[in-house]
């Protein structure tokens, strides 16, 4: 990857922590975000708020874990180099304590399709990943095995995580999950909630191979 490149991903990764945070997704340096970048990746370094981060303060490190600088990567870095290894698909990801995804976490539930969009995170539900200690392998094969044919998962009782092809997809996944987590809370207070089922949700992902298509542009 070219200079200029590896600058504008620079700039992407830190405007979208910024992102992150000033929407109300990451409290303090909760959070980390990170892009692949060439065979490693750029990460948010260890105790950086979204909102004093500074793009010369992020880590370029590859998977093993070396980098270089004084400056420490995010104590969850092993965590986003075994997803950018389990799927090339994966180019930016964000990892975020949000208030709703986390309280689900919390109650050992996944989110389930209780709304026809949760397809858009891969599957027919957005699955939980089981505890395990902040920074250790361990929690990076859970949220690896989690994320299988996906683009989001929750950690118990922990918080979230998802990926995107870029930057701004990813922010909008995170938005979009952080969301549905408070619809699905907010349904659960009131009664149970009705999941749509497996039937249902394939007609949806059929629905969504044609959704949006714009028709061929002309070109006469
Ligand atoms: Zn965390």
């Amino acid at each position: 990857m070219g200079k200029e490149k590896a600058a504008a991903l620079r700039r992407g990764v830190a405007w979208l922590y910024r992102e992150v945070c000033t929407r109300g997704l990451n409290v303090g340096s909760s959070g980390n975000v990170s892009a692949r970048l060439g065979e490693g990746m750029l990460i948010t370094p260890t105790g950086v708020r979204g909102d004093t981060v500074d793009e010369a303060d992020l880590v370029r490190m590859d998977f093993a874990g070396a980098h270089r600088g004084r400056i420490a990567p995010s104590s969850e870095w092993q965590m986003h180099a075994e997803i950018y290894r389990a799927d090339p698909r994966a180019e930016v990801i964000v990892h975020t304590h949000a208030d709703c995804c986390t309280a689900l976490g919390a109650l050992g539930r996944n989110l389930p399709a209780f709304h026809y969009d949760i397809a858009q995170f891969g599957g027919d539900d957005v699955r939980l990943a089981p505890y395990a200690l902040f920074g250790t392998a361990e929690l990076a094969g859970h949220a690896v095995a989690a994320l299988e044919g996906r683009t989001a998962c929750l950690l118990a009782n922990h918080g979230m995580l998802c990926h995107g092809r870029d930057a701004a997809s990813a922010l909008l996944a995170a938005v979009r999950l952080e969301t549905m987590a408070r619809q699905y809370l907010l349904a659960l207070a009131v009664g149970e909630p009705h999941i749509l089922g497996a039937e249902a949700m394939a007609a949806v992902r059929e629905r969504y191979k044609t959704y949006g298509q714009q028709p061929e542009r002309r070109t006469t």
